[in-house]
C-alpha cells in the first residue's frame, strides 16, 4: 500500500491500534478448542508492520494459537539485541458486569475502554505506532529490535513466549535485555510524589497438587488411616503458616528509595510496618515481601459412608526468585509424612539489577517526559512471558510507560471490569517510548 504524503503522528495512531486490537475478540479460555481471535491478532499485528517495509512471521503453536515475531535491524549489529513483547491475548470479560461492551474499544471521557486497554494491548499499540513511524522516517534503532506479539499469555504461556523459546530459539539470537509488562506505570506517593515503577524481578509460580492416600474403608467403622483426615491436616497447616519476611535487592531497593522520596521511615527489620503506610501501593509490593502458599482446591470422597483411598488439595504457591526449593523444603515438612507433591506448574521467578545503559535510558526518558518524576525498581508477584525469556539468560525489565491520575486505581483494572486506559496516557507511552528506544 502506497504510502500517505502526511503519514499520521504515532500519537494519534497509538489510539486507533490500540483501539482495533480491542475489537479483535482474543479471549484466552486456557482451552484450545475456545481460545478464540489470537490468529486474527497476529494478522493484523503483522500487516501493521508489513505495510512500513518490516518482515514479520507468523508462528502457530496449534490452530489459531498465533504469535508474531519480527527483526528490525539497528546501527550497532555488535550489541545485543533488545526484544520488545506484548501478548496479544485477553482475559475473559463478562460483558453484563461492564458499563459499555468489552470488546467494543469505546472511548469515553477521555478514556479508551476495553479488555486489553491496560494488559496489554495498549502496549502492543505503542510498540507497532512507534516502530511504523520510525520505519516511515527511515529511523534506524541504536541496536536490533526484535518485536514480539504471543499468544497464551494469560494461560501460562505454553502457546506463546515457551513455545517460541522452546521451537524458535532463533527469533531470540543475540537478545540480551527484554522489556514488556508490568511496570512503567505512575503511581502517586503518599506526599504527590510521581514515581514510575520499573519491574526488574518476578516471583515465580509454584502450583503444586498433594495427595494423600489412606485405607479405604467403610463410613461406619472405626478407621485410623484415613485419607481426608491427613490431608486436610497438610492444607490447615499450610493455609495457617505466615512465611517469614525475605527482602530480596529489588524490593530493598523500593522501600529505601520510595522512603528517601516520602520520608517514611523505612525500617529493615520490619519491612512490612513501612509497606503497610504507602497507600494503594501497599497492594502492589505486600506480597513480594515472603513466598506465599494459599490453597485453593479439594478434591476428595465420592458417597457419604465409604472412606475414600486418596484425597486431593492444590495450592497456589508463589516463590521469591531462587527460594522456591526452600519453598517446598518448608511445605514437605508443613505436610508431614504420608503427603505425595506434584507440581502442576513450576516456573521459577527471576530479578535483575537496577543498572545498566538501558535502565538509564528509562529513568532518562521519563525525566523528560515528566520532569520531577522517578523511575523505581519493584518486584511483580504475578506473572507474565518474561519468565519463559529469562529462562534463555535475557535480563527482563517490565517497562510500558504509562503517566495516570493519581486517583486511578491502576491495579485493580488489569483483568477487572471496566478496563480503560486515558488516551493522554497512550500519547505519553509513546513519546517515553520514543525517547528510551533511541537511546536503549
Ligand atoms: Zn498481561
Amino acid at each position: 500500500m502506497a504510502e500517505t504524503a502526511n503519514p499520521p503522528r504515532p500519537q494519534d495512531e497509538v489510539v486507533d491500534i490500540a483501539r482495533d486490537l480491542i475489537r479483535i475478540d482474543t479471549t484466552n479460555t486456557g482451552d484450545n478448542a475456545t481460545a478464540k481471535g489470537e490468529r486474527a491478532a497476529a494478522e493484523y499485528v503483522a500487516e501493521k508492520l508489513a505495510e512500513v517495509g518490516l518482515e514479520p512471521k507468523i508462528y502457530e503453536s496449534a490452530p489459531g494459537r498465533a504469535s508474531v515475531a519480527c527483526r528490525y535491524p539497528g546501527a550497532d549489529a555488535s550489541r545485543g539485541a533488545l526484544l520488545l513483547h506484548g501478548h496479544l491475548d485477553v482475559v475473559p470479560a463478562e460483558a453484563g458486569e461492564w458499563t459499555v461492551h468489552p470488546f467494543s474499544g469505546e472511548i469515553k471521557d477521555g478514556y479508551l475502554f476495553g479488555r486489553g486497554a491496560v494488559d496489554m494491548k495498549d502496549f502492543d499499540a505503542m510498540l507497532l505506532a512507534l516502530v511504523r513511524d520510525w520505519k516511515r522516517r527511515g529511523k534506524v534503532p541504536p541496536r536490533d529490535l526484535v518485536l514480539l506479539f504471543t499468544a497464551d499469555e494469560e494461560a501460562g504461556s505454553d502457546y506463546g513466549a515457551r513455545f517460541m523459546v522452546e521451537e524458535h530459539p532463533e527469533v531470540f539470537e543475540g537478545v540480551t535485555e527484554a522489556v514488556g509488562e508490568v511496570g512503567g506505570f505512575s503511581m502517586t506517593l503518599p506526599n504527590d510524589l510521581r514515581v514510575y515503577v520499573v519491574q526488574t524481578a518476578e516471583k515465580g509460580l509454584d502450583w503444586l497438587r498433594l495427595r494423600a492416600t489412606g485405607r479405604p474403608g467403610h463410613g461406619s467403622m472405626l478407621h485410623d488411616d484415613n485419607a481426608v483426615t491427613r490431608l486436610t491436616r497438610a492444607v490447615a497447616n499450610i493455609g495457617q503458616h505466615r512465611f517469614p519476611v525475605e527482602m530480596t535487592p529489588t524490593v530493598r531497593q523500593f522501600l529505601e528509595s520510595v522512603s528517601e522520596l516520602t520520608g517514611i521511615e523505612f525500617d529493615p527489620g520490619n519491612p512490612d510496618e513501612t509497606v503497610a503506610k504507602l497507600g494503594p501501593v501497599a497492594r502492589l509490593i505486600g506480597a513480594t515481601l515472603r513466598n506465599t502458599a494459599n490453597p485453593t482446591r479439594l478434591d476428595a470422597g465420592y458417597k457419604t459412608n465409604v472412606i475414600p483411598s486418596t484425597a486431593e488439595a492444590v495450592l497456589d504457591c508463589r516463590s521469591l526468585p531462587g527460594r522456591n526449593d526452600e519453598l517446598e523444603a518448608t511445605l514437605r515438612e508443613l505436610a508431614g509424612d504420608g503427603i505425595d507433591f506434584e507440581y502442576e506448574i513450576r516456573q521459577p521467578g527471576y530479578e535483575t539489577g537496577f543498572d545498566g545503559v538501558l535502565v538509564d535510558a528509562m529513568a532518562e526518558a521519563i525525566r523528560q517526559a515528566d520532569p520531577g518524576a522517578r523511575t523505581v525498581p519493584y518486584m511483580l508477584s504475578g506473572g507474565t512471558d518474561a519468565k519463559a525469556f529469562a529462562t534463555l539468560g535475557i535480563r527482563c525489565f517490565g517497562f510500558a510507560p504509562l503517566k495516570l491520575p493519581a486517583d486511578l486505581d491502576f491495579t485493580a483494572l488489569f483483568h477487572g471490569i471496566d478496563e480503560r486506559v486515558p488516551l493522554d496516557a497512550l500519547k505519553f507511552g509513546v513519546d517515553v517510548m520514543d525517547r528510551f528506544v533511541s537511546q536503549s
